[in-house]
């Protein structure tokens, strides 16, 4: 039986091994604390009847904890240089599916039909930091049967995905990950629980996806065109980023009239409205696209 990682001497031992040369380009910062680990593996609430699906799995140290919990785990990672050390710590483990490939082109839909029925999977991962946002959007976006989402990410990244109107953190990222699910913060984690140590603090956070958005919008890419407008310069006021966006089609007149009817003030900043307040804009502009010239 190989040896668990999850400990520095283990993690040093296999890196030594195999002359392992960390990749800063993806992002490689190895978990080498088990306290952690237990942690992630409890938050995502794992069962024998689970299929996870983790992104970038290293050495292999997390992906070991999560095929001793879970009925099957299919392991994406992008480094050529560590499949073969993938091969050898997890070949005592017969319920993982190992791909080498980018997780941002890897049809995830299409690996849940195959190896969960297309049941709704978790996802666990230390995330590469340099593509959290495109990786957590794309498994929200895309038509991927999801019931939790539960990854490691900058510690300032977790606070903008967590916080409201008001904070200088609250933007595009916080509504759209609060539109799709319920984040909740599992541990706040210091660098020196990583091989090598990153320059920022990290935190675990558990996405829980809704079966319905706590809003309904009648159309939501409207409103996310409407969120992106106005975050994109946030010193402008709302009505300034709306009518200046080349992504919206709206007049002044229109956007002005829709500001009003929310019942907020004309120099109002979109970093102070809420979800609901989006979607209710979103809906007040939505209806008059069909007024719109061509
Ligand atoms: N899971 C391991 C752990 O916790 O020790 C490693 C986490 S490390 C922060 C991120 C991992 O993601 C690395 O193994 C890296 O090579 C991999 N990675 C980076 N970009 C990727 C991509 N686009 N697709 C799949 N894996 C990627």
């Amino acid at each position: 039986m190989e040896p668990r990682l999850g400990n520095p001497q283990n993690t040093i031992r296999i890196i030594k091994k195999h002359n392992f040369v960390f990749q800063k380009k993806f992002g490689q910062n190895f978990l080498i604390d088990t306290r952690v680990l237990d942690k992630i593996i409890a938050a995502a609430d794992i069962q024998k009847k689970d299929m996870v699906l983790e992104i970038g799995p290293g050495i292999g140290t997390m992906t070991q904890y999560l095929a001793e919990a879970a009925g099957h785990v299919v392991a994406v990672e992008i480094d050529a240089g560590l499949i073969p050390i993938l091969k050898e710590t997890l070949q005592d483990y017969d319920n993982i599916t190992l791909l080498h490939n980018d997780i941002l082109k890897v049809d995830i839909a299409g690996l849940a039909r195959q190896y969960n029925q297309g049941n709704p999977i978790k996802v666990v991962a230390n995330l590469p930091y340099y593509i959290t946002t495109p990786i957590i959007m794309g498994l929200f976006e895309k038509d991927i049967p999801i019931e939790n989402i539960t990854v490691m990410v900058q510690k300032e990244v977790a606070d903008r995905m967590r916080t409201g109107p008001g904070s200088k953190d609250y933007g595009a990222l916080s509504l759209a990950v609060q539109y799709y699910a319920s984040p909740y913060l599992v541990a706040n984690v210091p660098p020196n629980c990583f091989l090598p140590r990153p320059k920022v603090g990290s935190a675990v956070i558990r996405l829980t996806r809704y079966a319905c958005p706590p809003v309904q919008v009648k159309d939501p890419a409207l409103m996310f065109r409407l969120i992106r407008a106005s975050f994109s310069q946030r010193r402008k006021t709302l009505l300034n980023g709306l009518s200046h966006s080349s992504e919206l089609p709206f007049s002044k007149e229109q956007i002005t009239a829709a500001i009003a009817a929310l019942g907020m003030a004309p120099a109002v900043r979109g970093e102070t409205l809420t979800l609901e307040q989006f979607a209710h804009l979103s809906d007040l502009l939505s209806d008059q696209k069909g007024n719109l010239p061509c």
